[in-house]
């Protein structure tokens, strides 16, 4: 603008200079008005671009009149949403549909202080339990099958009343605690810029349809932005900033001081520390728009459109170290997707380790990821994995278990395989 003010300056002094000199100086003071008209133009254009937005994103836009997002994702930058238009509206957190929610994967991690670690069903009848189980119980004493029936017990009466409790805990955690971080409203600027810049690569690729070609598939993105493939559909990219995961960490250590004992319950029958992020707050500002702006997109990349279809989720702590839970025994996800974000880095051991789909026997070999602070595992829920024994500090992972009433209604329940009858 300094440099437009300085020419029109010469221009109106030339002219007015023409009266006094005479018409030798007629063409200078021409030459300078036309010069500052150009130069007007040329400015006046691109600011106006800038101010209406017409760079880059208008043009993909024009070009992408029906895409995804109506233009809300359409910039080259990735922004965060909570409701994605092209994808489900996120529900938040939903009981299962299905009946084995109530009757299968039942975990007993020890009897009479002796390690069991048995999955069991149970239909609350608990003779049918012992004939359907005998060959089991000929290792257990009276009194570990007495201990086993109360487990039993206790976790089926949690899975009947799962959903009037949360919504319990939540209400009294809104009244009686007071957040010290703002952590729980992800932002922009807590993302990595690898997740972001994956993200905008996904985007960029989005077709006239609004759906990513074929050929966006997970080999395709494998590299952009530090993405690894770990092994076929199981990947690890970096997600959430150092800062970002020490500011969770200290509202959850503060959570943990400050709560009481009523409101830490244990999340399910096998882990017994960590906190539902859900009771805490965290679904509309978090965990929704996780799924609808990030879960979804990348989703769809890595493992196909049929996937893409995640509405609601169960989202989570779990906690290993001195005072916590120690390691986590082979097993599977109540999820179609799952996230697992670490979020702290004093610690030592406590890999992750999987061993292939649940729907087979568990493989001889595993593949195993040591986690890092901050960055994502993203892995099909069914898939049978364990983690390891944390051997020094403390390790919390933000465990995100994403499911879909269509996938569970058009392909089956992601525990026991059955179609869910959607209510
Ligand atoms: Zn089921």
């Amino acid at each position: 603008m300094d440099v437009l003010w300085w020419w029109v300056e010469r221009a109106v002094r030339a002219v007015s200079d023409v009266g006094d000199s005479g018409n030798g100086m007629t063409w200078v003071a021409i030459a300078c008005l036309a010069a500052t008209a150009l130069l007007y133009v040329v400015l006046a254009a691109l600011l106006g671009n800038i101010a209406d937005g017409s760079s880059d994103d208008n043009k993909r836009r024009q070009r992408h009149p029906h895409g995804r997002g109506g233009g809300v994702l359409q910039s080259t930058s990735f922004k965060l949403v909570p409701v994605h238009p092209s994808y489900p509206a996120p529900r938040g957190q939903l009981v299962p549909q299905c009946q084995c929610f109530l009757t299968d994967n039942y975990f007993i991690d020890k009897l009479g202080g002796r390690e069991v670690r048995q999955h069991v069903s149970y239909n609350g009848d608990d003779e049918a339990f012992c004939k359907k189980n005998a060959r089991l119980l000929r290792s257990w004493t009276a009194d570990e099958l007495n201990e086993a029936l109360a487990i039993l017990r206790d976790e089926r009466a949690r899975r009947e009343h799962a959903a009037e409790r949360s919504k319990e805990r939540r209400e009294r955690i809104k009244a009686e605690y007071t957040f010290i971080t703002r952590c729980k409203e992800l932002q922009l600027h807590h993302l990595r810029p690898e997740i972001r810049s994956l993200m905008t690569a996904i985007e960029e690729t989005w077709t006239m349809d609004g759906r990513l070609p074929p050929t966006t598939n997970a080999q395709a993105l494998v590299g952009t932005a530090r993405l690894l493939e770990l092994s076929p559909g199981i990947y690890a990219v970096p997600m959430f900033t150092a800062k970002y995961c020490a500011e969770l960490e200290k509202e959850l250590s503060n959570f943990r001081h400050v709560a009481s004992k009523d409101l830490k319950q244990s999340i399910n029958s096998m882990n017994k520390h960590g906190v539902s992020l859900h009771e805490l707050g965290f679904t509309p500002t978090f965990s929704n728009v996780i799924m609808a702006s990030i879960a979804n997109p990348l989703v769809e990349a890595l493992y196909g459109a049929e996937f893409a279809t995640l509405d609601h989720h169960k989202c989570f702590t779990v906690e290993y170290g001195e005072k916590a839970d120690t390691d986590l025994s082979l097993h599977y996800d109540h999820s179609l997707i799952t996230f697992n974000i670490c979020i702290t880095s004093l610690f030592e051991g406590g890999d992750l380790q999987f061993f292939g789909d649940s729907r087979a026997a568990p493989r001889d070999t595993p593949v195993t990821w040591r986690h890092r602070c901050g960055w994502a595992v993203i892995h099909r829920g069914r898939g049978w994995h364990r983690a390891l024994p944390v051997r020094y500090g403390h390790r919390t992972n933000i465990i995100m278990w994403l499911r879909s009433r269509r996938h569970s209604r058009e392909v089956g329940c992601d525990m026991c395989g059955k179609p869910v009858v959607s209510k």
